[in-house]
């Protein structure tokens, strides 16, 4: 099983520090902000310690792709109203782009984007205007599409969004998905039923689009449209349900990547990895 979590990139140790908190899991994944989440300060990718990490996950087996990182909230590709946050979103996500390919991550996820107070139609359509102003044809990262929850004016929330998106994007192959268990129950898929939402997710988008996906129980109801992560076996979706998920003999090559709440300002990481891995 290829399992990690979200590990912080704190200084000093930077993506060192990141890979060795994800040994301390016992994790064979782990995804990092490439800098604050919030906003657009970057440290030079020479500080980040990228050799010395490189290095560590080598020695441990663990094949450079699994590290992954997530773009910046920041970055909101549907923004039509605000013309300064839509150049924002595209010159920044360039940015982002190109400091993924210097530290040699494969996988970038984004979230698609919230339309505000325009319309999800413009909203999906300057999803598509972004992105085919930022991707190059020669590019070495593969952005991933996160699934929503539709909260507020968000965009992704039904696999089909995410299809159109990829449909009317020139350089499609540098797409995929990353599937988030707390946003698909949120949005209002019943992961009671996990085969159905695969096969459905396999005929809209088709599964080897399926890279990696976020391992979270959901506070809320199926359909509340909320995003509040809960701890395994805590939430809603329930331990069962994301036990049969990360065991998925077809999702054996997808990266999961747990993004649970801390528990006491303790990461529970090493022990939910532990708890989805054994046999019940
Ligand atoms: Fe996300
Ligand atoms: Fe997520
Ligand atoms: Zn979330």
């Amino acid at each position: 099983m290829i399992i990690g979590s979200h590990c912080k990139m704190s200084s000093k140790d930077f993506l060192l520090g990141s890979v060795n908190e994800a040994l301390s899991y016992d994790a064979n994944a782990l995804m990092i902000y490439t800098g604050a989440p919030q906003n657009t300060m970057r440290r030079p990718v020479k500080d980040l310690k990228v050799k010395e990490a490189t290095e560590l996950l080598a020695q441990n087996n663990i094949p450079m792709e699994n590290m992954i990182a997530h773009a910046p909230y920041i970055i909101n590709l549907a923004n039509c109203v605000n013309a300064s946050t839509f150049e924002l979103a595209t010159t920044f996500l360039e940015k982002e782009i190109a400091r993924c390919e210097e530290i040699g991550l494969k996988y970038l996820v984004l979230h698609p984007g919230s339309f505000t107070t325009a319309t999800f139609d413009k909203g999906i359509n300057k999803i598509v205007e972004g992105l085919n102003m930022v991707l190059k044809q020669d590019q070495k990262v593969t952005i991933l599409l996160e699934t929503m929850s539709g909260k507020g004016s968000e965009v992704g929330y039904e696999f089909e969004h995410l299809k159109y998106i990829m449909d009317n994007t020139i350089f499609k192959q540098h797409l995929a998905v990353c599937l988030d268990t707390c946003h698909i129950h949120d949005a209002g898929y019943d992961l009671n039923d996990f085969d159905t939402i695969l096969n459905d997710f396999d005929k809209i988008i088709g599964l080897d689009k399926l890279k990696v996906m976020h391992i979270n129980d959901s506070k809320n109801e199926m359909g509340a449209k909320k995003d509040r992560h809960a701890n395994i076996g805590d939430g809603f979706i329930g331990f069962k349900n994301l036990h049969y998920i990360v065991n998925h003999e077809k999702l054996e090559n997808v990266i999961k990547i747990l993004e649970t709440p801390y528990i006491e300002e303790q990461a529970p990481y090493k022990a939910e990895i532990a708890l989805l891995k054994s046999e019940i």
